[in-house]
């Protein structure tokens, strides 16, 4: 008998665990079972609508999913469609790869006021997910405060200063950007607690701040040290190489373009001023010491309507799985929650990494799951069927995606590669007309 999988997360976690099982020669088959009606999770909702190029890697997860050994399960939602147990009694092995969805809190005075969002939630809004379509950020403002200066700071940055020829082969939904364009935002200010050389975004993203139609790069040269320091030998490129870019920022004028993004550093957030809306952000100077921020006493405001914080996400618990509170992800060893259950991605070892670092977490759960499993006992995806029909889940297969898929490409305008769906019930409607039309036809 087959090992039975059921992959929880259809990101780059679940399909690079789904394509190692594959790999591993083992006799399995894998059920991925996706919240949304849509597949990919970060890929779509995650990366930069204008980063059109990192997203191609989900024409490769697609291959997966089409494998004979694999179903996809989109709209299904664990907690309130299946529980956890019941997946555990239904199949050999459930691997947790959901993420880390949530903003982490600034924990500073004033985080409550109207004009304050997490980058969870801010990315979710410009990239379509339904879970934020309503969000409705008030963009009234000439200055916009981001905190975190990570590759999220950077593209929401990005996102917000690029004209719109400059998102023309973006798949921005039109709701955002709208919002984005009747906005009288002239100054985008990236802050950092700490230094240059401590910044977490790499190069290729800060390079792109250089190359903007519309934005110049505003550094203050005082702020960049002479060397990166001591540091290991994988660090010291980038951190070379992200000093030298910051170096010729700070040497370039304002170019006659209309809007800045300012880099600062070491700058802690200390309070959010205002009334009901944000209307200042109070920072604290910083220095270094033993690679953390200290504060040095000093304060200054910068005013803004606006406060973003980029710094991080972090994974709620799940019920039925133990979590590690302190760290925001399951408890677990290399992978391994408990017998049968696994994790891969960011829910296993926390927000950080490119896309492709989820490859490394996939090997190892499959080569866990094939040590644990030499075969079969449970029945799996016959069950799981079961299990949908009594409750009448409505369910999106793949070759259903491929349908909402081709529809939000037929319906985009060129350069722009697709026209998402922003609701699940415009989505599933889309698979309803093309059942209407096929039992009329
Ligand atoms: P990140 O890389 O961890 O950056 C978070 C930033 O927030 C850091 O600068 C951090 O400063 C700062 N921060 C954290 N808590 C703070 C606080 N309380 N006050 C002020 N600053 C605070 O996280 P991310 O930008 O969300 O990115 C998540 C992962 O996705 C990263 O691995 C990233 O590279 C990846 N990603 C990649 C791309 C791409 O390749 N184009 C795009 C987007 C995301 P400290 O360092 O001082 O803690």
């Amino acid at each position: 008998m087959p090992v039975s999988v059921a992959i929880v997360g259809s990101g780059p976690a679940g399909f690079y665990t789904a394509d190692a099982l594959l790999k591993s020669d083992a006799d399995v088959r894998i059920d991925i079972i996706e919240r949304l009606p849509t597949p990919f999770g970060l890929i779509r909702d995650g990366v930069a609508p204008d980063h059109q190029t990192t997203k191609k890697i989900s024409a490769k997860f697609g291959h997966t999913a089409l494998r004979d050994e694999v179903r996809f399960y989109g709209n299904v939602k664990v907690g309130r469609d299946v529980g956890l147990a019941e997946l555990r009694r239904i199949y050999d092995a459930v691997v947790l790869c959901v993420g880390a969805p949530l903003d982490r809190a600034l924990h500073i005075p004033g985080e409550d006021k109207s004009g304050v969002y997490g980058s969870a939630a801010f990315v979710g809004w410009y990239n379509g997910h339904p879970d934020f379509r309503d969000l409705d950020p008030d963009l009234n403002t000439s200055a916009v405060a981001v905190v975190g200066v990570g590759n999220v700071a950077i593209d929401v940055a990005r996102v917000l200063v690029k004209t719109k020829a400059e998102m023309a082969a973006s798949d921005l939904p039109e709701y955002a950007d709208r919002v984005i364009r009747a906005s009288p935002l002239t100054d985008v200010h990236v802050l950092g607690r700490r230094g240059p050389v401590e910044a977490k975004f790499t190069n290729v993203e800060l390079r792109e701040m250089g190359r903007l139609e519309d934005c110049v790069p505003v550094v203050d040269p005082a702020q960049l040290p002479d060397g990166v320091g001591d540091l290991p030998d994988r660090d010291l490129r980038l951190k070379e190489k992200n000093l030298a870019t910051l170096r010729e920022f700070a040497g370039r004028g304002s170019e006659d373009k209309a809007k800045r993004v300012h880099f600062q550093f070491y700058a802690a957030p200390v309070e959010i001023l205002g009334g009901d809306r944000v209307e200042g952000l109070r920072l604290e100077r910083t220095r270094i010491d033993g690679g953390r921020a200290v504060g040095s006493g000093e304060f200054f405001t910068i005013e803004c309507g606006v406060v973003i914080a980029a710094i991080g996400y972090r994974a709620g618990p799940i019920e039925g799985a133990p979590f590690d509170a302190d760290r925001h992800i399951v408890s677990n060893a290399d992978g391994r929650i408990d017998e049968g259950l696994y994790a891969a991605g960011w829910i296993m070892r926390g927000p950080t990494g490119v896309i492709s670092s989820n490859r490394a977490d996939g090997v190892t759960v499959a080569e866990r799951i094939r040590a644990d499993f030499p075969q079969g006992i449970k029945p799996g995806r016959e069950a799981f069927d079961t299990l949908l029909g009594e409750r009448a889940v409505r369910h999106v297969s793949y070759a259903e995606w491929q349908k909402i898929d081709a529809a939000e490409v037929g319906n985009a305008t060129p350069p722009a590669p697709r026209r998402k769906f922003v609701t699940i019930k415009e989505m599933l409607a889309v698979l309803d007309d093309t059942a209407a039309r096929r039992s009329v036809g």
